[in-house]
C-alpha cells in the first residue's frame, strides 16, 4: 500500500504520525511511505533522515493526499491551510484513515468518509485490552501528559516542590492531589513524587487503591461499595449527582492544605464529572494551582477554558491542551509505534481489506463501505 504521512495542520500540533525509523518496517512488509516535506520537522525529525530510510519526499499537501491509498494522522483532519480544503475531501475516494477522529464531535469528517467511502480507523476507539496495550495510543498520550502536566504545575508553583533542609531554613515539600489514578493520574502521581512534593490521590475505582499505594503516595479514602463505583469490568462508572456531592465533600476537605490539583479524571464518552466548584476554590491557599486535563470534557475545574490559564480570585486554573505536543519527539516516536502494531494487525502482510469481525478492527472502524460502522455512534 502506499501510506501518505501529511504534515500536521492543527494550530499547536508538533507531532508527526510516523519517524524516520519506522520506515524501513514498512518498507520490509511491501508498503511505500510517501511524505510531506517538513512533516516531521517540529519535533524534530528531519526530510534527509526521511529519505535516507527509503521514504518518498512530496512537496505539498495536496499531492500527497492524491497519492495516498492510506493516510497516517496525528490530529482529525481539518481544513488544510495550504489548500483551504478539508483534508478528508482532499483524500481519494475508498482510501482509508488511520489517526485520531475525536469521533464523538468531528461529524464533519464521518459525513466526508462515509460520501467517499472511505474507510476511517480511531485510534481513540481501540478497546483497552491486554493484548492492544502496544497499539494504545489514548494510553501512550496520555501517561506524557500526566507528565507533563507536574511539570508545568512545578514551573509556576511560587515555591518548591521537594523538602529542603538548609542552614538558612526549612522548606516543606509541596502537597499535589491528583484526581482520577487512570492513565495520565498515575503518571502525574509518579511524576509528581519523584519530584519530591507529598502526593495524594483520589479514583473511585477501588482496584487504583493499591496502584497508587505502590507508587508510595497517600490514597484518599471514600466510603462507597465497590458496586457504586464500578461496572463488571472494572472500569470507573458514571457517577451519580449524589456520589459527586459525597465526593466533593471528601475533597473540599483536603483543599486548604494542598498547593496543586491536577485534574485527570474521566469517563470513557461521557463528560468529565465536575469535581472542583468556585466554593471548593475559595478554601484553596493564594497561589494554589490547578492543572485540568480533562478540560476537553468539559473539566473537573469550574471556570477550566481549554488551551488558557484562569485566574480565580488567588487560584490559577490551567485547562490543559495538548500536552503531548510539547513532548514531540518523544510522542511522535510512541505514536509511531502504536500505529504500526495497529495498521499491522488490520492490515497483516497481503491483506487489502480489514476484518471486521475482529473484535479489535470492528471496535476501532468509524466508516466503513459508505456507513458509518461503530456502535459508540449509532
Ligand atoms: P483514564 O480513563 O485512564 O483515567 C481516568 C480516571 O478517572 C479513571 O481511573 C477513572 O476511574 C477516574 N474517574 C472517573 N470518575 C471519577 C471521579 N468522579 N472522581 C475521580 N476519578 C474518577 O483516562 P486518561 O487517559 O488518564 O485521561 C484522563 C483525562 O485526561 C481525559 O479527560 C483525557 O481526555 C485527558 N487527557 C488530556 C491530555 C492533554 O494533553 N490535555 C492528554 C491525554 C489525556
Amino acid at each position: 500500500m502506499i501510506i501518505g504521512v501529511p504534515k500536521e495542520t492543527q494550530k499547536g500540533e508538533t507531532r508527526v504520525a510516523l519517524i524516520p525509523s519506522m520506515v524501513g518496517q514498512y518498507k520490509k512488509e511491501g508498503h511505500e511511505i510517501y511524505i510531506e516535506k517538513g512533516a516531521g520537522l517540529a519535533a524534530q525529525f528531519f526530510d534527509m533522515q526521511y529519505e535516507q530510510a527509503g521514504a518518498t519526499l512530496v512537496n505539498s499537501a495536496r499531492e500527497l493526499y492524491s497519492q495516498a491509498e492510506v493516510v497516517f494522522k496525528v490530529q482529525p483532519p481539518g481544513i488544510n491551510p495550504a489548500t483551504g480544503v478539508h483534508e478528508a475531501e482532499l483524500m481519494p475516494e475508498s482510501s482509508n484513515y488511520i489517526g485520531f477522529l475525536s469521533p464523538f464531535t468531528r461529524r464533519d469528517i464521518t459525513g466526508i468518509f462515509v460520501r467517499k467511502h472511505i474507510t476511517g480507523f480511531a485510534m481513540e476507539f481501540i478497546p483497552r485490552l491486554t493484548r492492544t496495550q502496544n497499539m494504545d495510543a489514548l494510553s501512550s498520550m496520555a501517561s506524557l501528559a500526566g507528565y507533563k502536566a507536574v511539570l508545568i504545575a512545578a514551573d509556576r508553583l511560587k515555591s518548591l516542590f521537594p523538602l529542603l533542609i538548609t542552614a538558612a531554613g526549612t522548606i516543606y515539600p509541596a502537597k499535589v492531589l491528583i484526581l482520577g489514578a487512570g492513565v495520565s493520574g498515575l503518571q502525574a502521581i509518579a511524576t509528581a513524587h519523584r519530584l519530591g512534593a507529598r502526593v495524594e490521590a483520589f479514583d473511585p475505582r477501588s482496584a487504583v487503591e493499591e496502584q497508587v499505594k505502590s507508587l508510595g503516595v497517600s490514597f484518599v479514602k471514600m466510603d462507597l461499595p465497590a458496586s457504586e463505583t464500578e461496572t463488571t469490568g472494572g472500569y470507573a462508572r458514571e457517577q451519580s449527582e449524589d456520589f459527586l456531592l459525597r465526593e466533593r465533600k471528601t475533597i473540599a476537605a483536603h483543599l486548604p492544605k494542598v498547593n496543586v490539583v491536577i485534574c485527570t479524571a474521566q469517563v470513557f464518552g461521557k463528560t468529565a464529572p465536575r469535581l472542583i466548584t468556585s466554593e471548593m476554590l475559595d478554601l484553596m491557599q493564594p497561589g494554589a494551582l490547578v492543572i485540568d486535563l480533562a478540560v476537553e470534557q468539559g473539566g473537573n475545574c469550574e471556570f477550566s477554558e481549554a488551551g488558557k490559564w484562569v485566574e480565580y480570585k488567588n487560584v490559577s486554573i490551567l485547562g490543559a491542551l495538548n500536552l503531548p505536543a510539547l513532548l514531540p519527539a518523544d510522542a511522535s516516536q510512541l505514536y509511531s509505534h502504536n500505529l504500526f502494531n495497529f495498521f499491522r494487525h488490520i492490515y497483516p502482510v497481503g491483506k487489502l481489506v480489514p476484518d471486521l469481525s475482529d473484535e479489535i478492527t470492528r471496535g476501532s472502524c468509524v466508516t466503513y463501505n459508505g456507513k458509518v460502522v461503530n456502535e459508540w455512534l449509532n
